[in-house]
């Protein structure tokens, strides 16, 4: 059984979760084994200061396809999740939430999706157990909005529970609050993309580790993700735009430098101003040109840095 490839693996982002790790970690291997495959589970421990890693590493003892990494302190959500798909071997990775919320019967009907050719396969929580107007309401305000700036079309982008191959995921890289923009970082990776409803549950133990203000920090991850999608991939593009406005502002000194100069009895002294100018906005553009070759360099050649510190694996 050992040798066997490992197909899927699970990565659960946890932090402070102890009264449902135990919980959490038998119903998700109910389900898989009644799958038949190999998998792994890989809990992530976002530096939590209860009993989590305690009760993770008694449930160690009498499963080997349990996995924790512990991390040095709280990272973050995004962090947790990208650690737990760096480490994950799977064709196949499942994400999903260590509250109990999101419900493992549904990793199978995920997982048929991505079989029959899909590449992210997200959840939808039409039935969606959190309060109205501190929760739905502000998703549903930021779905739209992320649906628009984003381009890719889903009910429920902030949905925990969401299966990807192994490819797309690993070309991923998380920081702030991107872990709710995966869809849309995916398909910049020309993923095909589909949901599918799943279940949700109410939180029964433990608290929810966001409040409102969470809703800022993903409007301003949006607004870098929006211009991460348009230069990123070509800065160039972005500087040589400014390049081209200093040119063009050099071109039109240059005209009225014509003119005072015609009006003055072309007498050179009457435009040393704007001769500088016109100096000054072709350095600027070259400025600008230069930039935009520096960014090509760095984005193509960038080492990856990773945004979190493992104390260890277990
Ligand atoms: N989480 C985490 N690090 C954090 C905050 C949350 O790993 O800094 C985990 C948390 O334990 C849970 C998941 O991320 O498994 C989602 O968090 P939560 O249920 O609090 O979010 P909500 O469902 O309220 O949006
Ligand atoms: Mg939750």
């Amino acid at each position: 059984m050992t040798k066997q490839k490992i197909e899927i693996s699970i990565v659960v982002p946890i932090y402070n979760e102890e009264e449902n790790v135990a919980l959490l970690h038998e119903s998700i291997s109910n389900v898989m084994e009644k799958m038949n495959k190999r998998y792994e589970i890989i809990m992530v421990d976002d530096g939590s200061s209860d009993t989590t890693l305690t009760v993770l590493k008694q449930r160690q003892k009498n499963d080997p396809y349990l996995k924790v990494i512990k991390f040095r302190g709280n990272f973050g959500q995004s962090a947790a999740m990208a650690a737990g798909f760096e480490a994950a071997q799977g064709k196949y990775v499942v994400a999903m939430d260590g509250d109990l919320q999101n419900d493992p019967e549904d990793i199978p009907m995920l997982l048929n999706k991505l079989e029959e050719g899909y590449d992210v396969v997200s959840g939808w929580r039409k039935n969606r157990k959190d309060k109205l107007i501190l929760r739905k309401v502000p998703s549903k305000i930021a779905n739209r909005l992320i649906c628009s700036v984003t381009g890719v079309e889903l009910h429920d982008t902030g949905c925990s529970l969401k299966a990807f191959r192994r490819e797309i995921i690993k070309r991923i890289r998380l920081y702030g609050e991107l872990h709710r923009f995966i869809p849309a970082l995916a398909r910049l990776e020309g993923a095909k993309i589909t949901e599918v409803v799943v279940n949700h549950h109410e939180r029964k133990y433990g608290e929810s580790k966001y409040n409102i203000t969470r809703t800022f920090r993903v409007i301003m991850d949006l607004t870098s993700l929006n211009l991460f999608i348009k230069y990123l991939r070509n800065p160039l593009r972005f500087f040589g735009t400014l390049a081209l406005f200093s040119l063009l502002l050099a071109g039109f000194t240059t005209v009225w430098a014509g003119v005072v100069l015609a009006q003055n009895n072309f007498e050179p002294t009457s435009i040393n101003i704007l001769t500088t100018l016109i100096f000054l906005l072709m350095v600027t553009m070259f400025q600008f040109i230069f930039i935009g070759l520096l960014a090509t360099l760095i984005v193509h050649t960038g080492k990856k840095k990773s945004f979190y510190l493992i104390e260890s694996y277990q």
